[in-house]
């Protein structure tokens, strides 16, 4: 008998060669209807797959994680083949799905355009309605390469597969070369919930020397609602969009003088500031020096630190008086540099260093995005030096320094993932089960959760990952806590112990918000430009309602300025709805009305923004509730 263990330990038991659709029905029939793929030993397989022996079994159904995206890939050969029902002459590349849908990258001479979309989704219901099982063969490389010949693309794929045995799914009469797994059944994609979205140039292989490719992007998923509650979402992203914001709002620009390089406007220079000042202050508190290091140093430097041999092509240079000199992609070899500059004694530990470090990156162009992805970009960087035994008490310290600087900026979802030890690495396997274990303890201790990522750290030493999630449900990567045994031993940092032999520091390598201008994009996304009273350009803009109290909005205007707000007065003979129009759309704050009752008794009106009514309180009773608002770094305005 072949016996499966379902993931709550339970065990079935059913003749050998028992497919897991048949384990299936055993377990209840309403899971064999929903059941798409299944997990044997750890591995993702179809539910036709014979069972023989003692197995791990897991059904997967459309509410798991890897079932949407067995969903999605398996749309990937629907859209292949109505696309090559449409136009024959199609030569299919490759299709993998990618986050929140797929694409696949078609040869064709003809240009796919967005009006086609309609008749490839037509077709693609069409194949789904016809319930087509998706059936798999296996064959030996020789007999895929004979399959296959004659299509440049698909044995340019075989070649490049791994394995002796490469399996091919077939819907009908369209096939494809394919690891799988795919759903049993054409039929089990919900036909409302799928789309075409876009079409897009790609380079074979991504390489601009090779063919141009026409890659189609499609989203499926499993009900009509959550399609249409992801349309929104993009919807919601598109008005969010920084770049569109950040022109309206007059924050910042690009120019074709400096490609990925953003020029910042005074109004995104009080983000910028506002956002450094706090930076500043909470460092300050964690007992972090600040250093300054040069963007320009010796080449030599950079062969030292290895970002020569690993990181040229992504960097700048530039010479003077017949030298070589490189623009710095990272702060440490300059934060090194400091350390060395004194004898350091055991009981200076831990030392912490923190660096608003601009740094230059290369990135190809069609990569750069905003100020998400620049080429230029100051990192809020620190290096700790410390003894071993120090570390998980420095981690904490990183963590809790984490945990508030996020929170001020209104993150409160973030996920952790800690790396460990990869295959290739240096240090000894007590360090890093020292280094690892440090790192562990500290999350611990903190209650936090978060994911392992077994063998995925840096060759040089553990790490923990700190992900944020938006107001619309993105993930961004910000903070990284970053253990390296390799930089103190190359550049022979030493610290003279407490039996006065010398001996190698700790070096830790962390960034919290990561890049500022990227921190800056996602903010002004998360906001979608509304920015909390704190960090808002323009905080409060006083309205008169006509001539007539122009000299009271005067004074409201610089008690305001007294205050140290930063306020602003409009005098402009429009009516007074289209002034708060005007500042609803810039996004101010306050809008505080001024009329003639509200000259004689001292009040002001008082306009938020999202919000319709008024509030009428004397114009000191305003600036002590700002001020608090301010202080706590309110996200909502109301009072
Ligand atoms: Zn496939
Ligand atoms: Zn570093």
């Amino acid at each position: 008998m072949a016996k499966v263990i379902l993931p709550d330990g339970t065990v079935i038991e059913a003749p050998e060669g028992s497919t897991v659709q048949d384990f299936a029905l055993k377990i209840g029939p309403g899971l064999a209807r929903v059941a798409i793929a299944a997990e044997i030993n750890g591995e993702l397989a179809d539910i036709s797959t014979p069972v023989n022996g003692e197995v791990n079994l897991k059904i997967i159904t459309a509410r798991d994680e890897q079932g949407l995206d067995i969903i999605r890939h398996s749309c990937g050969h629907i859209m292949a083949e109505a696309i090559c029902s449409i136009w024959p002459e199609a030569k299919l590349v490759y299709g993998p799905t990618v986050r929140d849908g797929f694409y696949y990258d078609i040869g064709l001479a003809q240009a796919i355009t967005p009006e086609d979309f309609s008749k490839i989704e037509a077709k693609m219901k069409e194949i789904i309605k016809a319930d087509k099982p998706f059936e798999r063969i296996e064959l030996s490389r020789q007999d895929a390469l004979g399959r296959v010949s004659g299509s440049e693309y698909k044995t340019d794929n075989v070649e490049r597969a791994q394995g002796d045995v490469l399996s091919f799914y077939s819907q009908g009469d369209f096939e494809d070369l394919c690891r799988g797994p795919h759903v049993p059944s054409t039929k089990k994609i919900d036909p409302k919930a799928i789309k075409i979205m876009s079409v897009a140039g790609a380079y074979w292989h991504g390489d601009a020397s090779k063919q141009m490719l026409q890659r189609v992007y499609g989203t499926a998923w499993t009900s009509k609602k959550d399609l249409n509650a992801y349309l929104t979402r993009l919807e919601e992203a598109k008005k969010r969009d920084h770049r569109v914001l950040g022109k309206q709002m007059e924050l910042f620009s690009f120019h074709n003088e400096g490609p990925g390089f953003a020029f910042l406007h005074p109004k995104g220079m009080v983000i910028w500031n506002e956002t450094i000042d706090y930076w500043r202050s909470v460092h300050k508190k964690y007992e972090y020096g600040e250093i300054k290091t040069p963007i320009i140093l010796d080449e030599g430097l950079w062969k030292k630190s290895g970002h020569w041999d690993n990181y040229k092509e992504n960097m700048y240079f530039t010479s003077v008086d017949e030298t070589n000199y490189a623009i710095k992609p990272m702060n440490c070899p300059g934060g090194l540099l400091v350390y060395k500059a004194n004898k350091h004694s055991y009981r200076e530990f831990p030392i912490r260093m923190a660096e608003l470090g601009l740094v230059h990156r290369y990135e190809a162009s069609g990569q750069l995005h905003g100020l998400v992805r620049v080429r230029q970009f100051t990192q809020d960087d620190a290096h700790i030096f410390c003894m071993p035994d120090q570390i998980e008490s420095e981690i904490i310290g990183v963590i809790e320094l984490v945990q508030e600087l996020y929170s001020a900026f209104g993150f409160k979802d973030y996920h952790i993932e800690l790396s460990t030890k990869p295959e290739k690495h240096i240090g000894s396997d007590e360090i890093w089960d020292t280094a690892t274990g440090a790192l562990r303890r500290a999350l611990e201790a903190k209650g936090l959760d978060f994911q392992i990522n077994e063998g995925d750290g840096a060759f040089y030493g553990p790490k923990i990952d700190f992900h944020i999630e938006d107001c619309l449900q993105r993930s961004w990567q910000l903070g990284t806590i970053q253990l390296d045994f390799s930089m103190p031993e190359r550049f022979e940092l030493v610290y003279t112990d407490k039996d006065n032999t010398e001996k190698t520091p700790v070096m830790i390598h962390r960034a919290i918000l990561g890049s500022l201008e990227r921190f800056m994009g996602i903010l002004i996304e998360h906001y979608g430009g509304a920015m909390p009273l704190w960090l808002a350009p323009e905080q409060v803009r006083v309205l008169p309602i006509s001539d007539k109290t122009a000299d009271y909005g005067n004074q409201i205007n610089d008690a305001l300025k007294a205050a140290g707000f930063r306020s602003s007065l409009d005098l402009s003979p429009e009516k007074i709805g289209a002034k708060i129009a005007k500042a609803h759309g810039e996004k101010v704050g306050y809008m505080l009305v001024a009329g003639p009752q509200e000259a004689e008794t001292g009040t002001v009106s008082v306009r938020m923004r999202g919000c319709k009514d008024n509030k009428t309180v004397k114009i000191d009773e305003f600036i002590a509730i700002a001020k608090q608002k301010i202080a706590d770094k309110a996200v909502e305005l109301e009072f």
